[in-house]
């Protein structure tokens, strides 16, 4: 068959990796995709929010398949332009519903979701520009840190964590009447702050039934030590070592049965990922977010764990018939460090040719943001590539990414040292 993906990071160049080894994938697209994804399938120079001309090429193509990387066209109703358009509506879309994107696309939405389905989750409020006083009050009656959370979309960005109790309010006033994070900041959500270890729950469903996809940790902070700016993240690890039998079983049956059954009993369509982010607060899993999309640099340790075919496995989703599919996990560890431009997540430059690519043999590089120049491979990005490698144990599998890094070069390329060592 004949397949899309949209997207152009490192989770979409490990989707395209993995589904090309699948049988079933006859041709590839990726829009607009990456000079890793060039290599090994077809790029097409199209914004994956362009309805319109994924349409005409997803028919020019006779496109079987439709695989989603990011948020944003799932946020802005791609699942439901498909099934409202004659001609494409047996096409499926692998994502979920509009209604279903809410969860990432609304804080609020994701709040009133949790609470609704008795999915432990941290006490909040919401409040617009209208209510700020009554948010500055509701401030008063926490406990700092003060978590502030612009309730759309907003690159990442829109969620304040601080200290003191005056500047809370004026983040607040910020975000609510100066439009901080723009549209994205015109409603915020103030949580309870939760104190405790992070990690991330990636499932896949059709609606009805589900999977647990391995765990992953990622590595937000961009220096070492996990201090300064937060970047789209650094580094993953897989399995995570500190996640036991007894928190998975916590997790599954407070956390994603009811996230699903709550799918069913509000009527969303959802066939795609839901990447849960939780935080381990003395042994009990309380959800602080929802994303609609797999995480990305995460995607690059959970994919390659996925011993099943990947299109086989979208197509039980597609069909609703995740139930009966086998799903075959390596039981390797998987570690990527991410390789980044001098001066991201702030100021940094494109350009720059990249050498050292093809020595590098046993360990897997998934590009992110390069692309091809006269023939050279280029960063475009500030996040550029990153190094997967295989290890009976993370710490192998970290090493063995580290010795592949030094054989790459490109002017100004910085990664962290430090990936894995809090593990230890
Ligand atoms: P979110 O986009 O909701 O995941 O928030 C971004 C980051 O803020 C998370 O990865 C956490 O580190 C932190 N965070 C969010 N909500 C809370 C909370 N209620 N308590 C503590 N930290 C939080």
């Amino acid at each position: 068959m004949t397949i899309l993906l949209l997207g152009s990071g490192g989770r979409e160049h490990a989707f395209a990796w993995k589904m090309i080894q699948s049988p079933l994938c006859e041709k590839l697209f990726v829009a607009p995709g990456n000079a890793g994804t060039a290599a090994i399938a077809t790029n097409v120079a199209m914004s994956p929010t362009d309805f319109d001309a994924v349409k005409a090429f997803v028919l020019q193509e006779n496109v079987k398949m439709v695989v989603v990387g990011p948020e944003d066209p799932l946020v802005k109703g791609i699942y439901d332009y498909f099934k409202n358009d004659q001609s494409l509506q047996h096409i499926p879309v692998i994502g979920p519903s509009k209604l279903g994107a809410q969860l990432e696309g609304s804080k609020e939405f994701a709040k009133e979701f949790l609470i609704k389905h008795n999915i432990p989750t941290a006490a909040y409020d919401s409040f617009t520009a209208e209510t700020v006083e009554k948010g500055c009050e509701f401030l008063e009656t926490l406990q700092p840190p003060y978590v502030l959370k612009a309730d759309g979309l907003a690159a990442g960005k829109g969620v304040l964590i601080i200290q003191d109790l005056e500047e809370a309010k004026t983040e607040l006033r910020n975000m609510l009447v100066h439009e901080k994070f723009g549209a994205a900041s015109s409603k915020v959500v103030i949580e309870e702050f939760l104190d405790g270890i992070e990690l991330s729950c990636f499932v896949l469903t059709d609606g009805k039934s589900y999977k647990i996809l391995p765990t992953a940790k990622d590595y937000k902070r961009i220096g070492e030590g996990d201090t300064g700016l937060n970047t789209g993240g650094m580094g993953a690890v897989s399995p995570v070592p500190y996640v036991d039998a007894v928190l998975m079983e916590k997790i599954e049956s407070r956390i994603v049965k009811p996230t699903i059954e709550g799918f069913q009993k509000d009527g969303i369509e959802y066939k795609g990922f839901v990447f849960i982010g939780l935080i381990n607060v003395k042994g009990e899993p309380i959800v602080i977010e929802y994303n609609v999309r797999m995480g990305d640099p995460e995607t690059e340790v959970v994919i390659p764990r996925l011993e099943s075919d990947l299109v086989a496995l979208f197509l039980s989703v597609a069909d609703e018939k995740l139930d009966t599919f086998e799903l075959k996990i390596d039981p390797r560890s998987a570690t990527t460090i991410m390789v980044v431009s001098g001066g991201y997540p702030e100021d940094f430059e494109k350009g720059k040719v990249i050498t050292g690519l093809e020595t590098i043999t046993d360990s897997i590089v998934f590009h992110a943001g390069t692309k091809l120049d006269n023939g050279n491979i280029v960063s475009n990005g500030g996040r550029v590539l990153t190094v997967t490698s295989y290890g009976d144990d993370f710490q192998q599998a970290i090493k063995k990414s580290y010795q592949n890094i030094d054989k790459l070069s490109f002017d100004k390329m910085y990664f962290r040292k430090d990936i894995g060592n809090d593990l230890n």
